[in-house]
């Protein structure tokens, strides 16, 4: 894949429920976990999606349904053609010992990142926060691997509560190293004020969501006020170092017009 647009064929689709759903294609990429790629559908628009997993002759997205574009793509099927770019970004650094913190679709990219690691001989703890079971993708294979801890803010599955919540006695139990997290800009926010409690900090991981356009730094679109640091090229991973004079991060976001609501 490139930075330029090429068509690939959908090979498989999995549906975890009608509006969460994970496509694969028949494409090999060189690609770190983290990193995003640009899927367009023709006559409706392109919009970004992190890996949620690569394979040997297989590359794959995992899309949850929540306005025009990615509802749409709930009708892609084995046999359509889709548009990709990419992979675009910075993505995680597998570390021994990572904790991996995820929020509802966020756990998408950490799902690649749980592979790289295991595939690298490392040892992770992956704590898997979801609102509600349905929206809990790969559930036989998390539900059976001994990293994942399951947790739902309405007790659905696993231990009811926030993913955040349980990362204070995960430290009591074996101190955390570092921190991998992806999902709501709360999450990010309550992950980085948790790691920050100890001295020295506990190094972050977190990969944003922006607005994005052009992915290639062009636009200016997805821009972290204050630093100016851009989600497509620098991000969507970002260390909580790169983070110190961001001024905008749990306000409101620039909409598609480039506007931020007041
Ligand atoms: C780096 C990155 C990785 C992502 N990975 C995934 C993923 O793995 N799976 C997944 O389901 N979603 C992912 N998203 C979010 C996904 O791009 C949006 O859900 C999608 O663009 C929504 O489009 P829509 O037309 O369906 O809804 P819209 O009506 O456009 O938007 C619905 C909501 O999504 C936000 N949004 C819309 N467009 C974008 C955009 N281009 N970038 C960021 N936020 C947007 C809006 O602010 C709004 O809150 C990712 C976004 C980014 C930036």
């Amino acid at each position: 894949m490139s930075e330029y647009m090429q068509t690939y064929q959908v090979k498989r689709v999995l549906s975890h429920n009608p509006g969460l759903k994970s496509f694969r294609f028949d494409r090999v990429i060189e690609a770190e976990p983290g990193q995003f790629v640009l899927a367009w559908l023709p006559g409706v628009d392109e919009k970004p999606f992190a890996l949620s997993g690569v394979f040997e002759h297989e590359i794959e997205i995992t899309i949850k349904a929540v306005g025009p574009f990615t509802n749409q793509f709930m009708n892609v099927q084995a046999g359509d053609w889709v548009g990709l770019r990419g992979p675009f970004g910075n993505g995680f650094q597998p570390i021994e010992g990572m904790v991996l913190v995820g929020g509802g679709i966020g756990n998408a990219p950490l799902r690649y990142l749980a592979q790289r690691l295991r595939e690298e001989r490392l040892a992770f703890r992956w704590v898997i926060g979801v609102k509600t079971a349905e929206d809990l993708a790969f559930r036989d294979e998390l539900e059976s691997m001994p990293e994942c801890m399951i947790i739902s803010e309405d007790g659905s599955i696993g231990k009811k509560g926030r993913a955040v919540d349980v990362l204070a006695a995960m430290h009591d139990n074996e101190p955390i190293i570092v921190l991998a997290a992806s999902g709501p800009e709360a999450m990010l926010l309550s992950v980085h004020g948790f790691a920050n409690t100890f001295s020295p900090d506990i190094p972050v991981q977190l990969s944003f969501e922006r607005y994005m356009k052009c992915a290639v730094g062009l636009c200016g679109q997805c821009c972290l006020d204050g630093t100016g640091l851009r989600i497509c090229v620098e991000g969507p991973v970002l260390s909580g170092h790169q983070l110190q004079g961001v001024t905008e991060w749990g306000r409101p976001h620039r909409g598609p017009s480039g506007r931020r609501p007041k």
